[in-house]
């Protein structure tokens, strides 16, 4: 496994970025790079020629600003016949210090309401509050609390208080993106397992994962049920119930809805996640690498749990 040398990454990164002509660069090429939102194939921008490119940054001495353009290749800027464009990277720089911008949006969601509680017995509300790049929904009145992790952009350029939704589709991407191997911060591989605690014995309801890049390093925390949210069997199983799986929400399961998560055996590692719905069931088996290698569908417990 290749591990991870993020200290030395950052220095390079940053400290290629870190200068006010080269910020000036990147900002030039990406007003390019989106210049023809209309060109659907080949190169997405056209090449920006040296002198234009210079002209267009501001800096009279030819030399020194060549000194900081050599700084941007290959990793952030291409150079190619005609001039230099963006590269995916240096369009990620960009995009990310963009998204930056909005990190003071603490109160656009100040104790949004996002409809009533789906505790059984409780007839409270839930509000959503976000701080710190998370957002919380809580319920009033019971202890239902989530907390997830919703990047400043999100929040700070549309109205996820009137649209709550937007919140449940951005957690569905991200965990969507997560489970088929592929870290929401860097694009590396990500690795999953059983948390450790769990594999002392059986767990009771839910089973804990832990998904590691490893590529950047950084750490998510699911659980199994994740890996068969969008299995054909599963999807197909809420929509017999009339329920769409992409409108459910990490704060509001609906009430008819219930998942069950189990570790079966340990050697060989096999989990089961029992999905029900009224009074249908659907049992999966997942082996240790998350797969799925058995899925049973069958009328559920004849008076529920
Ligand atoms: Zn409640
Ligand atoms: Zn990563």
């Amino acid at each position: 496994m290749h591990e991870p040398s993020l200290g030395a990454d950052l220095d390079e990164v940053f400290g290629v970025v870190a200068n006010e002509t080269r910020i000036a660069i990147l900002r030039a090429l990406w007003d390019e790079h989106t210049a023809n939102p209309e060109e659907v194939d080949g190169p997405r921008s056209d090449p920006v020629a040296f002198s234009t490119l210079r002209e267009r940054v501001g800096v009279a001495d030819s030399g020194q600003f060549n000194y900081h353009l050599d700084k941007l290749v290959p990793e952030f800027v291409q150079h190619r016949e005609g001039g230099y464009v963006l590269t995916h990277a240096g369009a990620q720089v960009v995009g990310a210090a963009v998204s930056g911008v909005y990190t003071d949006t603490d109160a656009d969601l100040e104790a949004a309401e996002m409809g009533a509680c789906t505790v059984s017995d409780c007839t409270g509300t839930l509000e959503a509050s976000y701080e710190d790049g998370h957002v919380t929904v809580a319920c009033d009145t019971c202890d239902l609390r989530t907390v997830m992790h919703v990047p400043p952009v999100v929040v700070g350029t549309q109205d996820v208080g009137a649209n709550p939704d937007l919140l449940q589709q951005f957690t569905l991407t991200e965990m969507q993106r997560l489970v088929r191997g592929f870290c929401n911060l860097c694009d590396g591989p990500v690795g999953a397992r059983v948390a450790d605690s769990l594999t002392d014995g059986p767990s009771e309801g839910s089973v804990a994962v832990v998904h590691v890049c490893q590529s950047c390093g950084s750490i998510s925390h699911t659980s199994a049920a994740v890996f068969v949210l969008d299995h054909p069997a599963v999807v197909s199983l809420l929509h017999d119930a009339g329920i769409d799986y992409r409108s459910i929400a990490l704060w509001q399961t609906p009430p008819e809805l219930a998942y069950e998560e189990t570790v079966r055996s340990l050697d060989p590692l096999r989990l089961e996640v029992t999905v029900t719905v009224d009074s249908e069931t659907l049992d999966i088996v997942l082996d240790d690498d998350f797969d799925v290698v058995e899925a049973r569908r069958g009328p559920g417990p004849a008076d529920g749990e």
